[in-house]
């Protein structure tokens, strides 16, 4: 019987590995044979890695943080499948200490928490690390005709250094429909789309006049999906349009 194409291990190469916040660093990946099937925004690739004679030696699942729109043959980044990842335990602190050329083995693409087609209007919140998944769907929304109007909350302790501040910043310059609002939880600066606070009733109040309208995406730490889903669900926000996707 033939394996269903996501099972199957497929050979990566590292062209690059760089931290782009405290702790996350990005790697970089290439197919040395086949790559995996074309994926959907918001998917994720299991990463696998090698013990020195070839044979795995654990895996774990990764967000896929690029946007299809820039996967493919013909464009410039290829097959490229960019990951970023928290340095927490032993498979991190592994998983940092790759070098260029080094190979992994990467499954997938698995997952169903994927950018929505027909809503007027998606609601993100990110927490930390949980801007992966969301990432890839901004900039596939950017990139693509995406009719949906983007309120995207990117929540860190800190928002200077957040991974991926820059380059949300930027999209939102250019992306007429995506609103940024930086939520710096341990910050006392405030000013533009800045807030200094946790997400709270009061705040999503200012932002969400009709909360009937569209879908709710959020990743994040479980404490801070769980908060958000009972504050919209109080809000009457239907539970079917909430979806989260959860790291652990
Ligand atoms: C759908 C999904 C998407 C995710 N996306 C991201 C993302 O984009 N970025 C991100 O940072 N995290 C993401 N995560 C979380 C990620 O999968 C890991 O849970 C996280 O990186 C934990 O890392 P760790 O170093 O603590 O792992 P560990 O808990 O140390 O290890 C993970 C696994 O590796 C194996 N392992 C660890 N140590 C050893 C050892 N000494 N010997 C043999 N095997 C060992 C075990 O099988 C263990 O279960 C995602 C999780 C899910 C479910």
């Amino acid at each position: 019987m033939i394996p269903p194409p996501q099972t199957v291990q497929r050979r990566y190469r590292v062209i690059e590995n760089r931290p782009i916040a405290d702790g996350i660093f990005r790697l970089l990946l290439e197919p040395v044979e086949d790559p995996i099937p074309p994926f959907q925004a918001g998917q994720w690739v299991g990463l696998h890695l090698l013990n020195p004679d070839g044979s795995v030696w654990a895996k774990s699942a990764y967000s896929i943080a690029n946007a299809p729109t820039t996967y493919g043959p013909d464009l410039p980044a290829g097959r490229q499948v960019e990951l970023a990842i928290k340095v927490e335990g032993d498979f991190t602190t592994r998983a940092s200490t790759l070098k260029t050329g080094d190979t992994v083995f990467l499954t997938g693409p698995w997952g169903v928490f994927t950018l929505p087609k027909n809503e007027p209007r998606l609601v993100m919140f990110a927490g930390g690390i949980g801007v992966t998944p969301l990432l890839s769907m901004v900039r596939e929304a950017c990139a693509t005709d995406l009719r949906s109007d983007i309120l995207f909350f990117h929540s860190n302790q800190t928002c200077r250094d957040a991974a991926y501040a820059d380059e949300l910043r930027s999209l939102a310059a250019r992306c007429p429909r995506l609103r940024l609002i930086e939520v710096c939880t341990r910050e006392t600066h405030v000013g533009g789309e800045k807030e200094s606070k946790r997400i709270d009733v009061e705040m999503l109040d200012r932002y969400i006049k009709d909360y009937t309208v569209g879908a709710y995406l959020m990743c994040g730490p479980r404490e801070f999906m769980d908060g958000l889903k009972r504050m919209l669900q109080d809000k009457g926000v239907d539970p079917k349009k909430i979806r989260k996707e959860l790291f652990s």
